[in-house]
């Protein structure tokens, strides 16, 4: 019996494999320990630790990450009838990007709220600022259709029959496939400083960055700023930045080379670049 109970037990929230401090140490990634208002989440020898008896399961953490590496947490479950978010809401406002995906993958133009919850007040607010830029409609807010809510007993009464009860896909990854007619974030790259040599095109976990022999492409549509591609750049040349923008994937002619110092076949900005990456790298002393 007590192994059995045992089995039974729910597996810990954690980081999994593709968090970015796992694939490269040299990630400083803070996302989640930022977005956690419990301060459950902590970086302890370079790893993501979630202290199990401070989560609640907001679920904040999980709509922050670039790469969907937050483990055995749910995002929260809301109610809602047509486009208006309704009572029962959670004490713990929702922040502002699974507010977005509410808006744009669940066409939500509205909230319920009955003007004591500051917390909501203040995450529409700032909703409503980013919609704004986005050329977005505004969400409004609507009185609760059936009167106040007691706040102690929000979390389990007034569930009205005819409202949708459900969750919105969580994570940066969501957020960037429902906001297609915006990019978050843009790949900044420094072009006399890069060398071509290719790692920051390994490493991107969302195929942002691709090098071919003959061009580099630099896509904002796919980046989720997860800053694993300026962390290998040994020159500093590449970084994302926190940006809406609407531009269209940069690509940048570069042709095959050879070598002159190792006879290895290289790619260069140039006809006239004649010395390979790892040759520059060594003559720097870096090899
Ligand atoms: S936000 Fe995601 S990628 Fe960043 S440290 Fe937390 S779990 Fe890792
Ligand atoms: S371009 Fe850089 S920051 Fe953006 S997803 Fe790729 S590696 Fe991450």
């Amino acid at each position: 019996m007590a192994h059995l109970s045992l089995n039974l037990l729910p597996a810990p929230p954690g980081a999994g494999a593709s968090c970015v401090r796992r694939v490269v140490k040299k990630n400083a990634c803070q996302a989640c320990v930022e977005a956690c208002p419990l301060q459950a989440i902590a970086v302890e020898s370079g790893n993501v630790v979630i202290d199990e008896r401070q989560c609640n399961q907001c679920g904040r953490c999980l709509f922050v990450c670039p790469t969907d590496a937050l483990e055995n947490i749910q995002p929260v479950t809301r109610h809602w009838i047509d486009d208006r978010l309704v009572a029962p809401l959670s004490l713990q406002p929702a922040c502002v990007d699974e507010l977005l995906l509410w808006h744009f993958e669940k066409g939500i133009r509205a909230i319920e709220l009955d003007g004591e919850q500051e917390g909501w007040l203040r995450a529409v607010a700032e909703l409503n600022g980013v919609l704004k830029q986005l050329n977005q409609p505004t969400w409004w807010l609507a009185p609760p259709s059936d009167g106040p809510v007691n706040n102690a007993r929000r979390q389990w009464l007034h569930l009205r029959k005819e409202s949708t009860s459900g969750a919105v896909a969580y994570g940066r990854r969501a957020l960037r496939d429902n906001v297609t007619n915006c990019h978050r974030y843009r790949v900044v790259l420094t072009a006399e400083h890069c060398y071509l040599c290719g790692a920051c095109a390994r490493i991107c976990p969302e195929r942002a960055i691709r090098l071919h022999s003959d061009h580099f492409t630099l896509d904002n549509a796919r980046c989720t700023g997860c800053g694993q591609c300026a962390v290998v750049c040994f020159p500093q040349a590449i970084r994302s930045e926190v940006q809406w923008n609407t531009d269209a994937p940069q690509r940048l002619p570069v042709l095959p080379s050879t070598c002159n110092c190792c006879g290895q076949a290289f790619t260069a900005w140039d006809a006239q670049q004649r010395t390979c990456p790892f040759c520059r790298q060594h003559r720097h002393g870096m090899r």
